[in-house]
């Protein structure tokens, strides 16, 4: 039976030692989340994120932006926060609107100010095998899930099911740059369970669920399933078929209770982190 990785309670160790240092802090760290629209789980999420930033005693703020804001607008506002000494990191909530380039959005945040490392310099730097200012929130949260359980990175296969550029894509480079063996698949993929099953280290994010099954991986296996979805019971559920898998595997983190928490950890940690690099402390 599987060794459970507790997603919660690692991001609330982090986060209290966090709490502690940014009492302290003066100015304190500023993060902004831009929302455009009334997507319902993006609201849940920013939500969240404003509280446990406002939690922690930082300048936390949401900008919320209708539906049809012009792309203008929005990137008049970015501009805005990217010349404003209060805010630290900004974040723009996806999926945006279609009429919305969001390539153009992405470029228009100071690459310092590039909380969740999605600017085309801070991706170009994980891709060269270089540091960006910060390392992308799901990722990052991963790898310290794994470092906090000593699961070993280097010279292990990993598979990384999904390739966006939230997850999938960085998550693979920055096990490469761990010097772990990594292996993509995605949609297009053949055979993905005979793939899957080459895995020591096997990360999910494809937002399908029970897109992974018992037959699909190894003996052994450490499993961490990113996705986030709806049962037939309408319960949250990630990718991995969670009750067959962890006979099999040797860690697994569950959903919810898993990635989820360390994501927003992330966030807040990349937050202050902005802030000591722009603050010079
Ligand atoms: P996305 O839709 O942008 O990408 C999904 C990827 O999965 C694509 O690259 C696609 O090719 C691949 N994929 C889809 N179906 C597949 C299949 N049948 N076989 C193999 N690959 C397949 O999604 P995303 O933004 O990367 O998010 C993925 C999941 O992770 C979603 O459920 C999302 O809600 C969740 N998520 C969770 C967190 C967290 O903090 N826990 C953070 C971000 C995303």
């Amino acid at each position: 039976m599987a060794i459970l990785i507790d997603g919660k309670k690692v991001a609330k160790e982090i986060l209290e030692n966090l709490a502690d240092e940014t009492v302290f802090m003066n100015p304190v760290p500023g993060l902004a989340v831009i929302i455009v629209g009334e997507d319902a789980a993006s609201k849940i999420y920013v939500n969240s994120k404003k509280k446990k930033a406002a939690e922690l005693g930082f300048n936390s703020i949401v900008v919320e932006l209708p539906e049809n804001v012009s792309q203008q607008e929005l990137l008049n506002k970015i501009e805005e926060l990217n010349n404003d000494d209060k805010i630290d990191g900004i974040l723009v909530q996806m999926p945006l609107p279609e009429h919305i380039n969001k390539n153009d959005v992405i470029e228009k945040i100071n690459p310092l100010k590039d909380v969740d490392c999605f600017h085309p310099y801070n991706v170009g730097k994980i891709a060269s095998g270089n540091k960006p200012y910060v390392y992308p929130c799901t990722p990052k949260g991963i790898i310290r899930l794994l470092e906090y359980y000593d699961i070993e990175i280097e010279g292990k296969n990993t598979v990384v099911v999904g390739r966006s550029n939230i997850v999938g894509r960085p998550m693979a480079q920055m096990l490469l740059n761990m010097n772990a063996t990594v292996t993509i698949c995605h949609s297009r993929t053949k055979n993905l369970g005979e793939i899957t099953k080459t895995a020591d280290i096997l990360i999910c994010a494809a937002g399908k669920a029970n897109l992974i099954t018992e037959d699909m991986v190894k003996d052994g296996a450490v499993v961490i399933d990113v996705g986030i979805n709806r049962n037939k019971d309408g319960k949250l559920c990630g990718d991995v078929d969670f009750s067959s898998v962890e006979k099999k595997a040797s860690y697994i983190t569950p959903v919810p209770g898993g990635v989820g928490p360390m994501t927003i950890c992330s966030l807040m940690v990349n937050t202050i982190d902005l802030h000591r690099i722009q603050k010079n402390i």
